[in-house]
C-alpha cells in the first residue's frame, strides 16, 4: 500500500510538473498571476497590421548550416502537457543572417499551436490583419552569444494536397505516437509496465528528421524572402521578452487529414485531447513590425 501511495504521489508530482502551473482555459489571461511577466508590454503574439509595418533595409536573407540538409542524429518527441514537442538542440543546427542582432543562432526545439473543428480556422497565434490561420509552427533558436532567442515562425493553411517528406513523417509521427494512457510508446528505457506512460511520454525520433524537409530552405520559390520581424515574448509562460520573432509571409501547406492529426495528437494532464493551445493576440504598445519586403514586394536586399 505504502509502495502504491508513493507511485500515485510520483504520478501526481510528474503531472504538476508537466502541466507548469498554468493552462489555457481563460485563454491566457490568467497567467499574470503567477508569471508577471505575460502582463509585460512586449508580449506576443501579436496582430500584424499590413499597412503599418515598415520595410527594413536592415534586414538580409537567412543561412542554414549544412546540419539542416541531413537527417537529424538526436531528436526527442515528447508530450509538454500543451502539445507536442521536439527537442533537437546539439546538433549543431546553427542559423544566421535574417537582421538578427547576433551571428548565429541554434535551434533548441519546434512545436506548433493549433485550434479544433468547431472554430475552425482558429489555431494560429500571430495573425495578419486579424485573420487567423489554422496553426502556426515555432522553431525555437537560442543566440549562441546571449540567452536571447529567436523564433520562426510559420502559419500553416490548409491544401487539397498533402505535405510530403519531412514534414509528413513527422505528423505520421504524431498521429502513431498519440501520448496517451494507452501508448506504448513511452520512455526508452523499456519501463512500460506502470502505467505511467502518459506522463512519461517521450519517444526516441533520432534520425527520422531532416530539418530542411520541415523549415523550407534551400526551395525555389523564396519561400523565406518574405517575412515580418519584431521583438516581443515567449507566447507561453513565464513569458520572457527575449525574442525576436520572425513570421513568416507564405505558410506551409498540409491537408484537412493531416490538421487532425496533428490536433489530436495530445491529450492533457487532465485526459483531454489539447486543443486551442494558442494565446490571443497582444497589444503592440507602440512597438514597431518590420518587412523584408518593399512596397512591389521585392525584398530590400535584392
Ligand atoms: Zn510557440
Amino acid at each position: 500500500m505504502l509502495a502504491f501511495s508513493i507511485l500515485i504521489a510520483l504520478i501526481l508530482s510528474e503531472y504538476t510538473a508537466s502541466a507548469d502551473g498554468w493552462n489555457y482555459d481563460f485563454q491566457g489571461k490568467d497567467w499574470g498571476e503567477s508569471f508577471p511577466n505575460c502582463d509585460g508590454i512586449r508580449q506576443s503574439p501579436i496582430d500584424i497590421q499590413s499597412e503599418a509595418v515598415l520595410s527594413a533595409h536592415y534586414l538580409s536573407p537567412f543561412f542554414f548550416s549544412e546540419a539542416f540538409y541531413r537527417p537529424v542524429q538526436k531528436a526527442t518527441l515528447s508530450n509538454t502537457g500543451h502539445g507536442f514537442k521536439v527537442s533537437v538542440d546539439g546538433n549543431g543546427l546553427n542559423m544566421g543572417g535574417g537582421g538578427l542582432t547576433h551571428r548565429r543562432y541554434e535551434l533548441l526545439q519546434f512545436h506548433a499551436h493549433w485550434g479544433d473543428h468547431t472554430r475552425f480556422p482558429m489555431g494560429s497565434e500571430h495573425t495578419v490583419d486579424k485573420r487567423q490561420y489554422p496553426a502556426e509552427f515555432h522553431f525555437v533558436f537560442k543566440s549562441k552569444e546571449t540567452s536571447t532567442l529567436a523564433v520562426l515562425g510559420f502559419f500553416v493553411e490548409l491544401s487539397d494536397i498533402a505535405a510530403k517528406g519531412g514534414l509528413g513523417n513527422l505528423i505520421d509521427l504524431l498521429a502513431q505516437t498519440k501520448f496517451d494512457k494507452d501508448s506504448s510508446s513511452g520512455s526508452e528505457d523499456g519501463n512500460h509496465d506502470d502505467g505511467n506512460e502518459a506522463v512519461d511520454s517521450s519517444v526516441d525520433i533520432s534520425n527520422h528528421l531532416k530539418m530542411s524537409d520541415l523549415i523550407p530552405i534551400g526551395r525555389n520559390g523564396g519561400e523565406l524572402d518574405g517575412f515580418y520581424r519584431y521583438s516581443g515574448s515567449l507566447t507561453t509562460p513565464p513569458c520572457n521578452e527575449i525574442v525576436e520573432w520572425t513570421v513568416f509571409h507564405k505558410p506551409i501547406f498540409i491537408s484537412l487529414k493531416q490538421y487532425e492529426k496533428i490536433s489530436e495528437c495530445c491529450l492533457d494532464t487532465t485526459g483531454e485531447v489539447t486543443q486551442n493551445n494558442f494565446r490571443p493576440t497582444q497589444p503592440l504598445n507602440g512597438r514597431e513590425v518590420f518587412t523584408s519586403l518593399d512596397s512591389d514586394g521585392i525584398p530590400v536586399w535584392l
